[in-house]
């Protein structure tokens, strides 16, 4: 082996050994966990890059990963013989966290074991989780397709550094942890097992643990010693509904969304037809740290006859449904499908639409039946679902009646009024969805723009979120009636305004207009146009903007964004 090379922690990565070490303590059984799924990832990769490279598998295409113990030394070893990694991907994914989103997750942490554990399966920072056990951990590994000399050997005490080392090896991963004094209860092959059985039963990969060699009277061996699989491994959205408990569900979910917390609905279906497909899919509780993040990952995973394909199938499911996490396993996409043959695929535009269906089917009875549920998934993906409104054509009527929102009829800023529930209180001469955009519900409540509608007792809906203005603008009819804001042009409250009252208006316009002339004549470098108002009941004045033109809202925000 070559001379050995020490190299530092990114500064990041030694904040979060110390966090992972410390928070996660009462949970630290989760290591093994974590490094079973990494070696499950492992294999998934090298099946795939196999389908075009079957050397990558050297004679050796059994993939499983062993797990053994060895008292004397006080270690686990687990070796895997997946993908593997190249000394540059041992850097890159071992050594420094090159995922964009560093500085939102130490920003979300919160000082709150509990809470941060999470977050710290969200980040994927799964392979660290190692040192909650151990004090040194070495990780041999060869990636599929370089030759048997160009191991890399990466060892680290989880303090401030690394060492390197090339190094023969075979191809996959193997770890060896050196467990911190008191650990001695993950050296007890049965503990192992139960680890095992709870956490990561769902895994496709056979886990494999030795079994020692079985001898009669005479001491002659009748069963040599060997292996045998501890999961049930096998893939769980292929197994019968039937056969799989919450549970299992629950603890496969874990897996797929690298998220600690148990999912707040699942749908599970195989689809028959012109495409054969089986989808798994979950939505989170809770949102991720980088529901905002365009690299985000972690999404809905693709596979083909049990063969995975790709992680952040983003062709799969569209941005607007981005939380939705789990698996979909095609029967009938080539084995070879690439990301380029993704693209404009009809085969993926046919299960994505199916997908989007399941998902918004999946909405529609958590409003329906589980209103706490729902209203858990409005509160943390609310947001992102209105962007649908302007992405999915197809399906703008059902997310419109998907969306919630504050108004003035419900006296609180809870999102929490369907446009149906609207159209149900409108008045009988009412023919037209009342809304107005601002910057926070005290704003809102706060303007002019809603004198008259009180005095008439008219219900407006109050849109504060920074989407909204992409809402209203995609958004401009439901259920035959146009949404109209009352902060727009000429207010026409239609047939809401009796004959007395639209006579009055008009003397009073007449009486006025000497005023308008001189305002308009002082203020015409100002403001396009000055007009009598029958809008306002306390207020004397108030600004509009045209019809066609930004929003106030609008203007503030591209103001505010530098624009
Ligand atoms: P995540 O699994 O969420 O990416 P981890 O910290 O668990 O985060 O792992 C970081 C990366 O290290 C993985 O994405 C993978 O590229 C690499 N890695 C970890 N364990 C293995 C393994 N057993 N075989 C191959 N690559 C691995
Ligand atoms: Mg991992």
């Amino acid at each position: 082996s070559t001379q050995k090379e020490t190299l530092g922690f990114q500064a990041e990565v030694k904040q979060l050994l110390q966090l992972m070490i410390h928070s996660l303590y009462s949970d630290k059984e989760i290591f093994l966990r974590e490094l079973i799924s990494n070696a499950s990832d492992a294999a998934d990769k090298l099946r795939f890059e196999a389908l075009d490279k079957p050397d990558f598998y050297e004679q050796d295409s059994e993939l499983r990963i062993r797990l053994s113990v060895d008292r004397e030394a006080r270690t686990l070893t687990l070796i895997d013989n997946g993908i593997g990694m190249s000394r540059d991907e041992v850097i890159d994914n071992i050594g420094t966290i090159a995922k964009s989103g560093t500085r939102a997750f130490f920003e979300k942490l919160t000082g709150d074991a509990r809470k941060d554990a999470n977050l710290i399966g969200q980040f994927g920072v799964g392979f660290y989780s190692a040192f909650i056990v151990a004090d040194k951990v070495t990780l041999t590994t060869r990636r599929a397709g370089l030759p048997a000399s160009e191991g890399v050997r990466w060892e680290s005490s989880g303090e401030g550094d690394y060492t390197l080392e090339t190094t023969d090896a075979p191809r996959g991963t193997h770890i060896v942890l050196h467990l911190r004094e008191g650990e001695d209860e993950l050296l007890d092959e049965w503990r192992l097992k139960q680890i095992i059985r709870k956490y990561s039963d769902h895994i496709t990969l056979p886990i494999e643990m030795p079994t020692a060699a079985v001898t009669d009277e005479d001491g002659k061996e009748t069963q040599p010693a060997g292996w045998e699989t501890v999961n049930k491994a096998s893939a769980l959205w292929a197994r019968a509904k039937s056969e799989i408990t919450d549970e299992e569900y629950k603890a496969f979910y874990q897996h797929v969304a690298h998220d600690y917390s148990d999912p707040l609905a699942w749908t599970h279906a195989r689809v028959e037809g012109r495409q054969e497909y089986t989808q798994l899919l979950y939505l989170p509780a809770r949102a991720p740290f980088d529901l905002y993040d365009r690299d985000a990952r972690h999404g809905v995973k693709l596979y083909v006859r049990r063969v995975f394909i790709m992680d952040d199938a983003d062709k799969l499911m569209p941005q607007y449904l981005r939380f939705v996490r789990g698996v979909i396993d095609s029967a009938d996409l080539p084995l070879n499908v690439s990301r380029e043959l993704l693209q404009g695929n009809k085969d993926i535009d046919a299960i994505r639409a199916g997908c989007v269906k399941k998902v918004l089917a999946m909405l529609e009875d958590l409003a329906e039946n589980q209103a706490d549920k729902f209203a858990t998934f409005w509160k943390e993906f609310g947001q992102v679902l209105k962007e649908g409104v302007g992405e999915d054509f197809a399906n703008r009527e059902r997310i419109a009646k998907l969306l919630r929102f504050a108004s003035t009829h419900t006296g609180n800023d809870g999102q929490t009024v369907s446009l149906a529930d609207y159209l149900g209180r409108m008045k009988p001469e009412q023919d037209k969805i009342y809304y107005l955009t601002a910057d926070s519900y005290t704003a809102a409540l706060a303007s002019p723009h809603l004198e008259v509608f009180r005095k008439k007792g008219v219900e407006v809906l109050l849109l504060t979120d920074r989407v909204d203005e992409w809402v209203t603008s995609h958004l401009t009819e439901f259920d035959g009636k146009n949404l109209v804001s009352v902060a727009r042009g000429a207010l026409d409250l239609g047939a809401l305004e009796d004959e007395s009252e639209k006579a009055s208006q008009k003397a009073s316009e007449e009486a006025m207009k000497p005023l308008v002339d001189a305002l308009s004549d002082t203020l015409k470098d100002t403001v396009k146009e000055v007009r009598v108002t029958h809008r306002l009941t306390e207020s004397p004045a108030c600004l509009v903007v045209d019809e066609f033109a930004m929003s106030n809202h609008l203007q503030r925000m591209l103001k505010a964004a530098g624009q």
